[in-house]
């Protein structure tokens, strides 16, 4: 018999730790073994690889966490309020990728709480994006004429800081078959969805049986034409991405899924395996990543973590300005450093390496892209437009209404 695991000994001084400023990849097969030896010694690796073992040893405390990461002052005071904020839960893998001597650590500093979490900022909300407002039935938003986010769980393996759904994520209990029977009813009637996105929470911490539940009652409502999941399983808790979950997914194409991923240190080899199994099962994969003031806001960084992304077929999706909620000033840059990363990023690198930069506009107006202006004016015929050096060039645009409609009314080829 295995001895008990044994949460690293509560009375134990923290061990010393070496100073390491830079942010560079911490993980690999090997550290996270040594990270498992020195703090999880009663754990085999077969446990570490399990991920519902992973689900039960998270960090959710003051003093677990004290284990591994020399606190701040600011961290630790932060505890104190731990009531009134999101709850603090970080996955063993996870926390393994943590400097645990640099405050400003990328992981650090979206995963531990800080007491500017409670400081509230002009235009901050708890649902900034109104959520609330478009749900018919209760975990079922519906904003947009053709598709759906649906939220299929409260939990999360690893509570990030800034989520736009702290509000809820980690304080409700989801309201399981009974509360998804009514949202897929819901879908059923309407028949103007044909899109359907699984979030949450994150919708990858329920079982196979659960998952494959919902994948399947969705996929027998005729107008529904594609599913998509939105996760961060395959960077905080990639043990999750089985191969007996494909075996699940892949009874349910057309099924799409957005990794939420923030830095390049979180595309470890595990991330890259679990990319590579979903990948390999025919799921396209697209990434979110939230745009994070001293976290992610350089274009080395931003261009380092698209490319890494391509790297593992994931196509970089959505950039986001961060969302407004409750506490998030320490998290928002202004939107001219958004349009700065982009810049540096359109034109300087593969266009597939480029995301949307997007404000989920707060008031619940959707989506908004933000782009510099490319279309600058017109001269007579020509328009002028800039490219990604600022240079501009003109685009001979001298089709008029009257010779399309003499083409509209030439004689077509058989
Ligand atoms: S994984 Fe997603 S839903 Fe969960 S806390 Fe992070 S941002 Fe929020």
């Amino acid at each position: 018999m295995r001895p008990k695991t044994i949460f690293i000994d509560e009375n134990e001084e923290p061990p010393s730790l070496s100073v390491e400023k830079t942010v560079s990849p911490r993980n690999t097969q090997e550290t996270s073994l040594s990270f498992r030896q020195r703090y999880f010694p009663a754990a085999s690796q077969e446990d570490w690889n399990d991920w519902r073992w992973q689900l039960r040893h998270r960090l959710t405390s003051r003093r677990q966490l004290e284990k591994i990461v020399r606190l701040s002052e600011d961290e630790k005071n932060s505890f104190h309020f731990q009531n009134a904020t999101l709850p603090v839960a970080i996955t063993p893998y996870y926390a393994s990728l943590i400097d645990p001597d640099n405050c400003e650590h990328p992981i650090r500093r979206t995963m531990i709480p800080v007491v500017n979490e409670l400081l509230v900022s002009p235009g901050e909300s708890s649902d900034p994006l109104q959520e609330e407002c478009h749900s018919p039935v209760p975990g079922l938003i519906h904003r947009y004429p053709d598709r759906v986010l649906f939220l299929v769980t409260e939990y999360c393996s690893s509570y990030c800081r800034y989520c736009t759904r702290s509000r809820m994520v980690g304080r409700r209990k989801s309201g399981g078959r009974k509360q998804w029977q009514a949202a897929i009813d819901y879908i059923a009637k309407t028949p103007a969805i044909r899109d359907v996105l699984l979030s949450g929470g994150d919708p990858l911490t329920l079982p196979d049986e659960e998952i494959d539940w919902l994948l399947g009652r969705l996929r027998q409502i005729p107008h529904v034409e594609l599913i998509r999941i939105g996760s961060k399983a395959p960077i905080v808790l990639p043990q999750r991405v089985t191969q007996e979950l494909v075996e699940v997914l892949k009874r349910h194409h057309p099924l799409w899924m957005s990794i939420h991923c923030t830095h390049p240190v979180e595309l470890t080899s595990e991330t890259s395996e679990a990319c590579t199994r979903l990948a390999d099962a025919g799921i396209p994969l697209g990434s979110q990543t939230v745009l994070l003031a001293g976290i992610n806001d350089s274009v080395e960084t931003m261009r380092s973590l698209m490319h890494g992304l391509l790297k593992l077929r994931v196509k970089p999706y959505y950039l986001y300005q961060c969302d407004p909620i409750l506490g998030s000033s320490h998290f928002r840059t202004p939107v001219s450093k958004g349009l700065e990363l982009y810049q540096g990023l359109r034109g300087y690198t593969t266009g597939y390496a480029v995301p949307n930069y997007v404000i989920d506009a707060p008031g619940g107006g959707g989506k908004i892209p933000l782009i510099q202006e490319t279309v600058v004016g017109r001269d007579g015929n020509d328009l002028l437009l800039r490219n990604y050096e600022g240079k501009i060039f003109r685009y001979p645009d001298t089709i008029s209404a009257s010779r399309s409609s003499v083409l509209q009314g030439a004689p077509q080829c058989e």
